[in-house]
């Protein structure tokens, strides 16, 4: 069996296609979807990330704020920072990229920013929200993962389910969507002992480990889902996930390839969220029901 490719990059275009005509319903009506990206420091790899974020905004028609603020930064400006953001109109969605300077309390900054505006899903409401499958925003990483598994046609209710990684931006979050829609969840990690015993068993092998060459061929089912997360930079330069991609295909029934798969999803779900965002101010701007917030999105709303 040679797996058929579960492409991001055509799923990630088709989407942004749609969200074009969304953002000229919005800007009709006199709203312009507005996110705001805080970078602290300059760590290449995330000014690259904020970079593709700022680009996928403009070809959205979203508007951008890109705060860019010194390495020394006290935690207490970009606290204030973000308070400026939450009391914008203009921006509906507020993301700080992680990850942020040592002399800076990640959670706290996290928790600063309006669970209304908090569109990488990170704030502990929405986190909660997630455990009782009610959340404002699904984190993107997974959000696009579950995307990209329906593309298949695969019911997700009643499968094993193996997750390899249990971050919470990624592992936890997945787990706990997929367990939302009914699957079987095992959450392994790097304490689990021997991964293959579990990994054999996945009818669906989600892996964000940030290992190269972790899952080779033995450890996969005949047919499974394989979805590959990581993303690894190789010393030659070449951008790898986590799976034996060459091995691994040709045991599986479907496989994302890296680059090409999850990376561009997570990007567009940052953008969907925005949109989101910007469609329920638009509801609420002359509405006192706040409850509307609280209102289930996991299942497609
Ligand atoms: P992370 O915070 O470093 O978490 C990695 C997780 O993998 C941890 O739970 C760790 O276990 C587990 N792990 C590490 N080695 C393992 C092993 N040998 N066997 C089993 N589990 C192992 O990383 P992350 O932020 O979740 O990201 C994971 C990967 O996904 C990275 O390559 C990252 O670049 C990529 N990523 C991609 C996207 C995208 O858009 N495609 C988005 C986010 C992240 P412990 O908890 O026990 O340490």
């Amino acid at each position: 069996m040679t797996a058929q490719i579960i492409d991001g990059k055509a799923l990630s275009r088709q989407l942004r296609e749609g969200f074009k005509t969304r953002v000229a319903a919005l800007v009709e009506q006199g709203v312009t979807p507005g996110l705001a990206v805080i970078l602290v420091g300059d760590n290449p790899a995330s000014r690259v990330y904020v970079g593709n974020k700022v680009k996928a905004c403009e070809e959205c028609g979203v508007r951008s704020f890109h705060i860019a603020l010194p390495d020394d930064t006290p935690q207490a400006e970009v606290l204030a920072t973000i308070a400026r953001l939450n009391a914008d109109p203009a921006v509906h969605g507020i993301l700080i990229q992680l990850p942020l300077p040592p002399h800076i309390d990640g959670r706290s900054v996290l928790e600063a920013i309006s669970v209304h505006k908090d569109v990488d899903g990170f704030h502990l409401y929405n986190v909660g929200g997630l455990v009782v499958g009610n959340t404002i925003f699904p984190p993107c990483t997974p959000y696009g993962v579950q995307l990209l598994l329906d593309t298949t046609g695969t019911e997700v209710a009643g499968k094993n389910v193996v997750v390899v990684g249990a971050s919470n931006i990624v592992g936890k979050p997945m787990a706990l969507m997929l367990l939302q829609r009914e699957a079987t969840v095992t959450i392994c990690h790097a304490r689990t002992r021997d991964l293959a015993q579990h990994t054999i068993l996945a009818d669906i092998l989600i892996v964000a480990a940030g290992r190269p060459g972790l899952i080779v061929p033995q450890m996969v089912k005949h047919g499974a889902i394989v979805i590959d997360v990581g993303i690894n930079r190789l010393p030659d330069g070449k951008i790898v996930g986590d799976v034996d991609f060459n091995g691994v295909k040709e045991k599986a029934s479907w496989i994302t390839p890296v680059p090409g798969g999850v990376g561009p999803m997570t990007v567009t779900m940052l953008i969907e969220n925005t949109l989101r965002s910007a469609e329920r101010a638009l509801r609420l701007r002359h509405a006192d029901d706040y409850q509307e917030w609280e209102a289930p999105i996991l299942k497609g709303a």
